[in-house]
């Protein structure tokens, strides 16, 4: 972390709470991040709920000033027509989201995106001021090959013109593919070694105002008890939590670690 940063913790829960039990979630995060200090949380619930669990936290945060933001978890690039099943950015926001998650590597690797895509949807979320969360990331098939930094930087650089017109309210996510639901984590070296290159990228092409103030997530089997070494790393400002993110308890440890670097622990 860099106290530059803020350090922000963001919870995708795919698949998972798509109605009631959704709304009890974000509840139990909004009372968490009460507690906390100097970290900023978002949470991204499926679209079902989106609308309700964004209202309930906006009516807690006029009660009692809490703040955790709200994701959609993809989006298209165009702002309405005939593309059935998928939601657009003004529809996000409409829903109350200040964020979303782009190209995710289910999203790339299920579904078939690929970084020009990434990059479409990316300059669309910034146009309507969306904060862009990209991620990105090697499969281990390219880590064996020692292809980590080649996939990654290819992929930054496909968002490289949104990234740097976003100054910094853009979001990147290092997740690597191979630790994403799987209990395999990269260690906090690798894994630093991976943000700095990002960095370095974007402060070659976007110089100082875009690498300083531009978060770099983690993301992989992120877990309260490997989550301090990781957020500890220069370059790690924040982790993208799958799995954690489902269990207030987990997540809930997962934020403890994020502000006890901060000094804003409860
Ligand atoms: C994710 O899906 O973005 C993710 C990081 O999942 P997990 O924490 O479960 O590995």
């Amino acid at each position: 972390m860099n106290p530059r940063r803020i350090p922000l913790i963001a919870g995708n829960w795919k698949m998972h709470h798509g109605g009631a039990s959704g709304l009890d979630l974000a509840l139990e995060v909004a009372k968490l991040s009460r507690e906390l200090r100097g970290v900023e949380v978002v949470v991204a619930p499926p679209f079902t709920v989106l609308a309700a669990v964004a209202q309930s936290l906006e009516e807690l945060a006029e009660q009692r000033g809490l703040l955790v933001g709200v994701a959609g978890q993809n989006m298209h690039f165009e702002e309405k027509g005939a593309f059935t099943g998928e939601v657009s950015a003004p529809m996000l926001v409409d829903a109350g989201c200040r964020w979303v998650i782009l190209g995710h590597s289910e999203r790339r690797q299920l579904f078939g995106e690929t970084d020009e895509l990434v990059a479409r949807k990316t300059k669309a979320a910034l146009e309507h001021k969306l904060h862009p969360i990209v991620c990105v990331g090697e499969t281990l098939e390219e880590r064996t090959a020692g292809k980590t930094l080649e996939v990654v930087l290819r992929q930054v650089r496909a968002a490289m013109p949104a990234l740097i017109s976003a100054r910094g309210a853009a979001v990147i996510a290092y997740e690597p593919v191979w630790a994403i639901g799987t209990g395999k984590v990269a260690t906090p070296a690798d894994a630093q070694e991976v943000h700095a290159a990002i960095r370095a990228e974007l402060l070659k092409e976007g110089g100082d105002a875009i690498a300083t103030p531009t978060r770099i997530l983690y993301g992989g089997s992120v877990k309260p008890d490997n989550a301090r070494a990781l957020l500890a790393q220069t370059d790690i400002d924040g982790a993208l939590v799958g799995g954690a993110s489902l269990d207030v308890a987990q997540f809930g440890g997962i934020l403890q670690a994020a502000a006890a670097l901060v000094g804003g622990a409860a």
